[in-house]
């Protein structure tokens, strides 16, 4: 397991928004260790050569060529990071598996492929395995002997996936579960060669099950013709009589759901890595582009309105790098307080589940700025860009996908919400005394607040109250609402998105900071200033969806009163932001490319 130089306490799941961390507490890339920086390079060299020279073969579809990429991958070890080191896989720390997610992620057809296999298709077993099921799968799925797929969806049964019609029933001589059904959507079924399969048994406890590709009754339709990820394989699953060894039951009776929504937990983690990956990718073909193309006498990359784009992608690019790998930081570290627990597998889960939270807006802030970095791509190259013989046209449709699969956008941005009030009501994150708390300070009115001092100081209070302004709108709307809350699913969706924003700017501060504290101003000014435009338009951002949520929750003079308090805690010093932009179009120029690489 590879090493890393990590912050000293682990804070809870959520807690960031009533806690105000330390930058020697937040891991950020500069913190990587040679071990893990030789993974990354491992996996992106292996995917520049070895797979992006065969796209347009892979989205033809050519026969047996995605899994023999994929056996290959499994070769230099490159999917058995999920298995432990005792069956046969390198048991990756979440920081170093982060990293390998990400950098696969140039051609995406392969990084869905991968997720599908070496996540969501190897860790149920990983998780809830019996040691018999561990020994049979997990080595061969380690090494890419065997292909895996995760079959949750049915035709009728997306988000919704409990409402799953596949049922299975014990035959009469009790040695084999009969499962009849139809799964839809399933990556890597094509040539996946172990699927873990959920269906209901006796049509009503949701169960989840290890299905063989050979096992009699078991059948795959045709590859789905698609928009995006052509290079992967999408197809139905069928099963008609389908027999499956009685103990090939995985986990539970009755508990299918807790494999189902635990996996989903760290696939959605991993998402965003893997849009990050594409997001830095999309940027540097779009920077160099800009520089290669001229209009007017000069290249594209000189017009203000063209280096705005480039900085944008950038800046929105560091923050979700920001969060994702304080997170992944957040995560080893908690794993390594509970270094002596006896089964480490139980215990990455529980820890997964601590921070629920953030793989959600991992996924969903990651899918999103990708599905920005690729429109503004498509832009930038102009008519080229919807050519389908440049690279930006394949990214565009790529990228679409993020925001459905792995739990929508909509549910992940539900989820949110729901999953912190219930942590809240639970006692395990303190929101309710931080809503009195902030009650109070609202009563005692405006106090005489000295100007902030020092670099950064103006972000650290926009940080700061962009987090009372959460508390104040999800307060008022709690307050109206209780337990109704979740039926006024476009406040839930404001207030998610404030939770959201909120994380990522304090994300961007802390790695600034850190920047600052490591190697200077000078020679972190670029990165201070994406983290400078980042915080200073995130806070337009919650205030306008706080704005909305209160609208929505109070009238008269209890509504005049709160936006007076919003503004309050929104009132902050003009910023040029278009300079600040400028300067990290500037940094983008100098490599063509994402120009906080590992800093
Ligand atoms: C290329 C591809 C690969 C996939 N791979 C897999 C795989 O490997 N395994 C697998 O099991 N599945 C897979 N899926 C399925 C995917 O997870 C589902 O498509 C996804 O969960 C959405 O379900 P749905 O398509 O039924 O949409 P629906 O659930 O019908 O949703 C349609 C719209 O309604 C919204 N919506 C639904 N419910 C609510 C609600 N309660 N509140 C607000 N809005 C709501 C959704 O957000 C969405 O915008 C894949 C799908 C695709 C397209």
């Amino acid at each position: 397991m590879a090493t890393t130089a990590m912050p000293r306490t682990a804070a809870r799941g959520g807690s960031f928004l009533i806690e105000s961390c330390r930058p020697e507490d937040v891991f950020t890339p500069a913190d990587l260790s040679d071990d893990q920086r030789l993974i990354g390079q491992t996996a992106e060299e292996f995917v520049m050569k070895e797979v992006v020279p065969l796209a347009n073969d892979l989205e033809q579809h050519k026969a047996g060529l995605m899994p023999s990429l994929l056996k290959k991958a499994g070769e230099l070890g490159l999917l058995g990071g999920g298995v432990p080191e005792e069956y046969g896989g390198s048991g990756l720390d979440k920081i170093s598996a982060t990293l390998l997610a990400e950098k696969i992620a140039v051609y995406a057809s392969f990084a869905v492929s991968h997720g599908g296999n070496s996540g969501i298709g190897t860790l149920p077993i990983v998780y809830f395995g019996t040691e018999e099921q561990k020994r049979k799968y997990l080595p061969k799925l380690a090494t890419g002997e065997l292909l895996a797929a995760y079959c949750l969806s049915e035709p009728q049964a997306g988000s919704d996936s409990l409402n799953a019609l596949t049922r299975a029933v014990l035959s009469p001589d009790g040695k084999h579960w009969v499962l009849n059904g139809q799964k839809m959507w399933i990556t890597n079924g094509g040539f996946a060669d172990v699927f873990i399969v959920f269906a209901k048994v006796d049509g009503e406890k949701f169960s989840c099950f290890i299905v063989e590709r050979s096992y009699p009754g078991f059948s795959v339709g045709g590859e789905e013709k698609k928009l995006g990820i052509k290079g992967s394989s999408t197809v139905p699953i069928f099963f008609e009589n389908c027999r499956v060894p009685k103990e090939n039951l995985l986990h539970e009776i009755g508990r299918g759901h807790i494999v189902a929504f635990n996996i989903l937990n760290v696939g959605r983690f991993n998402l965003g890595a893997y849009c990050l990956g594409g997001a830095k990718r999309v940027l540097a073909v779009a920077a160099k582009y800009a520089k290669e193309r001229t209009a007017f006498g000069k290249p594209l990359g000189q017009f203000g309105l063209i280096r705005e784009k480039l900085a944008e992608m950038a800046i929105r690019t560091y923050a979700i790098e920001s969060m994702i790998y304080r997170s992944a930081g957040m995560i080893d570290l908690a794993m390594s307080a509970a270094g002596s627990a006896a089964d480490k597998t139980q215990q990455l889960m529980k820890v997964l589940e601590e921070y629920a939270v953030e793989s959600s807006i991992s996924k969903i802030y990651g899918s999103e700025v990708l599905d920005y970095a690729v429109d503004e791509a498509v832009q930038i190259y102009g008519g080229y860009g919807y050519h389908e013989e440049y690279p930006v046209a394949r990214a565009y449709r790529d990228s679409r996908i993020n925001r459905i699969f792995e739990g929508t956008n909509e549910i992940n941005r539900l989820l949110i919400i729901q999953m912190l009030m219930k942590r809240a009501m639970s006692g395990a994150l303190a929101l309710i005394p931080a809503a009195t708390k902030l009650a109070d300070e609202v009563l005692a009115g405006p106090q005489f607040e000295e100007a902030s001092q020092g670099p950064l100081a103006e972000e650290e209070r926009a940080v700061t109250n962009a987090k009372k302004v959460f508390l104040l709108s999800a307060g008022a709307a709690v307050q109206k609402y209780r337990e109704q809350l979740a039926d006024q699913q476009e406040i839930v969706g404001a207030l998610s998105n404030q939770v959201m924003e909120a994380y990522a700017m304090e994300s961007s501060l802390r790695r600034a900071q850190k920047a600052v504290a490591g190697r200077g101003e000078a020679a972190s000014a670029a990165l201070v200033d994406a983290a400078r435009a980042f915080i200073y338009d995130a806070a337009d951002r919650v205030e306008k969806e706080a704005r909305k949520a209160l609208a929505a929750v109070a009238e008269g003079d209890m509504l005049r009163t709160q936006l007076a308090v919003l503004k309050r805690f929104s009132k902050r010093e003009p910023v040029d932001t278009i300079a600040l932009r400028r300067r990290v179009a500037a940094a983008v120029e100098t490599g063509d490319r994402y120009p906080f690489e590992g800093r």
